[in-house]
């Protein structure tokens, strides 16, 4: 199995075969088709399509998990065929427990994934340890895919009038278990708040209807928790 046989857009598997990536991992074999299937929509000929739904992800550091969820939303914004720019809205919110890892998945997406693959999709970063105001000026400016610490996050919730969660379809908590031991339950509670909160229902998304999920799809990566 290559990740041809996934189903994914011919943009990232050209941009996969540059990176020398050849064959998927395990969890990407079993995440990416999952994900992919999610946003297939209601129709007269498939009324019953699998309705978004909690995902969880128990990978270790190594098993080509961050891998397993941006792609599938790399897929997503791709097969919008260039109808999204930077302000179109984030779609989808990775937190991760520590600034050097969310450092380290943004770069990722951003010089592995988006500059070879997509290159007007802007992905971010919001992890403090700079000044607040560039990210604010960053986050004005347009970010697709956020990547962000959740103190950080909740901080600018709080205090950037502007900010706009309403669109995200995709919530991926990273390495779940340390989020938690690290204190970050309830900045969590705080974000996933201000999500239900903003969410607007598909027919505010114009031309995005026909690639969004039309739900939010949790996403919780962990080592260690036992998922139930
Ligand atoms: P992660 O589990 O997301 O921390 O990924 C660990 C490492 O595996 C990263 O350095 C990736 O570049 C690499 N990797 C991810 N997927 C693949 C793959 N399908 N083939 C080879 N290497 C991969």
């Amino acid at each position: 199995l290559d990740f041809k046989n996934l189903g994914l857009h011919e943009n990232l598997i050209k941009c996969l075969k540059d990176l020398k990536y050849l064959k998927p991992t395990k969890i990407q074999r079993m995440v990416i088709p999952k994900l992919l299937s999610l946003n297939i929509k209601r129709t007269r000929t498939n009324p019953f399509p699998p309705q978004p739904r909690d995902i969880f992800m128990q990978a270790q550091t190594g098993s080509g998990k961050t891998m397993a969820f941006t792609l599938p939303i790399l897929n997503m914004l791709l097969s919008s065929n260039g109808k999204i720019n930077r302000q179109s809205g984030i779609f989808a919110l990775i937190l991760t427990p520590t600034r050097e890892l969310a450092q380290q998945i943004y770069t990722f997406i951003e010089d592995n994934l988006c500059k070879k693959s997509c290159n007007w999709i802007v992905p971010g970063i919001v992890i403090g340890g700079e000044k607040k105001k560039s990210e604010k000026a960053r986050l004005r400016k347009g970010i697709n895919i956020l990547v962000a610490t959740p103190g950080r996050l909740v901080d600018h919730i709080e205090n950037t009038q502007s900010l706009d969660l309403s669109k995200i379809r995709y919530l991926i908590l990273d390495e779940g278990d340390r989020l938690i031991e690290l204190g970050f339950e309830d900045s969590i509670s705080k974000i996933i708040n201000k999500l239900q909160k903003d969410y607007k229902d598909n027919d505010s998304l114009g031309p995005l209807l026909d690639v969004l999920p039309p739900r939010r799809v949790n996403i919780l990566c962990s080592a260690t928790l036992k998922g139930n």
